[in-house]
């Protein structure tokens, strides 16, 4: 496999989709990249069977060479755990799977929820998605007439969210396509991303992409996806600002994870961190318990706890709600800090 980062950042315009492609794809190929042992990981690499490993190299990059616990190493690489099977982890949390497979889920009063893309940039092992059978998943232009036909008739929407997996796995072309028709329905108002795509290769967030959110009537929100302090490097940081510059507001939604960042003490570094980036820290999610990642779980009390450390000693502006999904209800669930 050949990394062509540098060659990318040289050239005038970089390449996100080449970056894509060139993406860590076997564990042996990312361990030995970050100078790590192979002979105790053979045990580990059935597990891609589960879930295929990605990683783009940019991700890889923020890595610590020689560190076999490194946070976002731990976040992306196949273990042998996820064969166990453990009581009350399913393959659908959140029984969104049916939803899912048409490619709209409006289960929130005002907001509605479009899968744009089915795949993403890096497959994180905790991923409710995990098993989803949607890794191919596309609408067809008759079935987005569908979705858009939905969203005119439903007043009670004001906000649409492009969701997946990754909507900006899609290209500057779609999304441009996808904003004209969301645009043409009067009331809807805002706009909202949820993405990882910028975190692990920030070459996705193009000039045109942020010129397409600036010159768009509708109020655009992108909402991020990191867990750890690492995985803010100086070129994400470069690109929220130049969102903000187009009056893009950034948020941050960050998952619970045993190992990765479940302390008090990495979770206000976090806060810290994004907000000097120019993010807000927006949510904190309970892990959803899905199969094949039970050693990522965090019980409420623990929870509980770090969010009451973190609350003492850190302003609440930075402070995220920490939340659960529960299939049904119709929003996320607050976790009650005061008992
Ligand atoms: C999380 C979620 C949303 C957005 O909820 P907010 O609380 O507004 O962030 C919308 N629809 C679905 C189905 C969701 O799971
Ligand atoms: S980027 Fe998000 S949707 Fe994709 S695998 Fe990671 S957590 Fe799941």
């Amino acid at each position: 496999m050949v990394h062509n980062i540098h060659k990318n950042l040289l050239s005038v315009e970089p390449n996100w989709q080449k970056e894509l492609a060139n993406s860590f794809t076997d564990p042996e190929d990312l361990l030995s990249y970050l100078e790590l042992p192979l002979a105790k990981y053979t045990q580990h690499s059935k597990a891609r069977r589960l879930f295929p490993m990605r990683v783009p190299y940019f991700f890889a990059s923020l890595m610590a060479k020689g560190q076999a616990d490194d946070p976002l190493l731990k976040q992306v690489l196949p273990l042998a755990d996820e064969f166990l099977e453990v009581d009350g982890f399913v393959t659908d949390p959140l029984e969104e799977l049916d939803n899912a497979k048409d490619g709209i889920v409006h289960k929130y009063h005002n907001r509605l929820l479009l899968i744009v893309k089915g795949g993403c940039a890096v497959n994180c092992r905790y991923c409710f998605r995990r098993h989803f059978p949607y890794g191919e998943h596309q609408n067809n232009k008759t079935q987005w007439r569908e979705h858009f036909a939905y969203i005119h008739a439903h007043t009670e929407l004001d906000e649409i969210i492009l969701s997946g997996g990754d909507p900006l796995m899609s290209n500057d072309d779609h999304i441009a396509w996808l904003i004209e028709q969301i645009e043409a329905i009067a009331h809807i108002k805002r706009l909202r991303i949820h993405t990882r795509l910028p975190v692990v290769l920030p070459n996705r967030v193009t000039e045109r992409l942020a010129q397409l959110l600036a010159h768009s009537r509708l109020q655009s929100i992108v909402v991020l996806h990191i867990n750890h302090p690492n995985e803010i490097s100086p070129e994400l940081t470069t690109k929220v600002h130049a969102l903000k510059q187009h009056n893009v507001t950034v948020l941050n939604q960050a998952v619970l994870l045993k190992g990765v960042n479940a302390n008090a003490q990495t979770q206000m570094a976090l806060n810290e961190a994004l907000f000097s980036a120019g993010i807000m820290p927006y949510y904190l999610h309970m892990f959803d318990r899905v199969k094949g990642a039970h050693h990522f779980a965090v019980n409420d009390n623990e929870a509980i706890g770090i969010m009451q450390e973190v609350i003492k000693q850190q302003s609440g502006y930075m402070i995220p709600k920490l939340v659960r999904e529960i299939g049904g209800e119709p929003s996320k669930t607050p976790i009650d800090l005061s008992i």
